[in-house]
């Protein structure tokens, strides 16, 4: 039969229904992540018999949905995290945007959720975050966190494809993570629990893969370490550090400097901040470009595989240099101890909290999100 492909969605029939109850931004200092919002919200919903409906920008607030709808039985629900910032130079930025709408594609098709124009969702997301632009704060380190989401709402506790599907984009200001400076983390290597498995759904951003963390999160916690190393198999492979990508710098065997991080292997989220640290790593090592702060010689990127006992070994040989998390959130997080089975191992953190590699990453990264660094990775609001 004849194929009728549905709408898809069309920025240019946006309609926005600016708030008349504008509130006034928190002072910065008064930021906590994630519990502010912005006046408004982006909703774009979707249905299987007439496609992407027309893009709506409306006041912020409660969404109102049948108690059958699938998402609050079944956990259909993916989300993205990104950020606006607000630059010297007067312009606001996002970071690799493309990056996040190929993710969000990819986990909207793992749960039979309906694919989208990530260009055209780019162009409405840039939309709203210029009508709420005065919620971005102008403090360096401050950004506009982004939160696109898309929810299956179909009504039916039936287990099954959704007939219907809302993305919405919701805004919040945001410090830096590190509000008194980078501080090194500890880590529990977590052996009772796992994150991902292959053939499952790790790999993806959705809502289901991070209820399951809370508890191994708060038992590491409560032994004193800050995150959770998530480890994979019976080897004890080494994945990710709580909600950010996993970094080690080693001495290998040829007594060069190694920046190793896992393969995706669809079992690690391919984070857009990992993305961004192994190509730029990439590039220098290959002398495209120099990275003030990375090794000038002897310097290799691998993405493979490497194991708790291993770890353990090279660190007691003192050929671990450092280990960052990288992840949107705090761009990169050193670690300067990992408790694995009963042991605690140290890992040298720097003296400002920050490994030199880490570092060269954070000022690199950081550079081209605030436009100082003129970079195709930077796309202007
Ligand atoms: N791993 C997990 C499990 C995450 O939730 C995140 C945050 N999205 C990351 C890694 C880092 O990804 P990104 O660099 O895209 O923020």
């Amino acid at each position: 039969g004849e194929i009728i492909s549905l709408p898809d969605i069309d920025p240019s029939l946006l309609k926005i229904q600016e708030t008349t109850k504008a509130k006034t931004p928190l002072p910065s200092s008064k930021l906590v992540f994630g519990k502010t919002f912005t006046d408004h919200m982006l909703m774009i919903p979707w249905s299987s018999e007439s496609g992407w409906a027309e893009p709506v920008i409306k006041e912020y607030g409660p969404l109102s949905l049948d108690p059958s709808s699938t998402v609050f039985h079944y956990a259909f629900c993916l989300f993205e995290g990104m950020k606006a910032y607000r630059c010297e130079d007067g312009t606001i930025r996002l970071f690799r945007p493309d990056m996040n709408m190929a993710r969000m594609n990819r986990s909207a098709a793992r749960i039979a959720l309906p694919q989208f124009n990530g260009d055209a969702l780019i162009e409405l997301i840039k939309k709203m975050v210029m009508l709420d632009s005065k919620w971005i704060p102008s403090e360096p380190g401050y950004s506009l966190y982004l939160r696109p989401t898309m929810i299956a709402t179909q009504n039916s506790l039936g287990v099954g494809p959704s007939s219907s599907a809302l993305l919405f984009v919701i805004a919040s200001p945001v410090g830096p993570y590190y509000a008194t400076g980078f501080k090194a983390v500890s880590l529990k290597a977590t052996t009772e629990y796992v994150r991902a498995a292959p053939g499952g759904t790790g790999g993806y951003k959705l809502g289901a893969n991070y209820s399951p963390g809370v508890v191994p999160q708060v038992e590491a916690a409560k032994l004193g370490y800050a995150q959770n190393l998530w480890l994979h198999g019976p080897e004890h492979y080494l994945t990710e550090v709580g909600t950010m990508n996993l970094f080690v710098v080693i001495e290998n065997e040829q007594g060069q400097t190694e920046l190793l991080t896992p393969p995706l292997e669809d079992l690690i989220l391919p984070g857009v901040t990992r993305d961004s640290v192994l190509s730029i790593a990439r590039e220098h090592a290959a002398g495209k470009i120099q990275v003030p702060g990375l090794p000038a010689s002897d310097f290799v990127v691998s993405e493979r595989k490497i194991t708790m006992p291993q770890l353990a070994q090279l660190a007691k040989q003192g050929k671990v240099k450092e280990v960052f998390g990288a992840g949107t959130a705090a761009i990169v997080t050193s670690v300067d101890n990992i408790g694995y089975e009963g042991t605690d191992i140290a890992i040298p953190a720097g003296p400002e909290g920050l490994g030199p590699i880490a570092k060269a990453m954070l000022d690199r990264i950081q550079g081209i999100q605030t436009g100082k660094i003129e970079h195709e990775w930077s796309v202007i609001a």
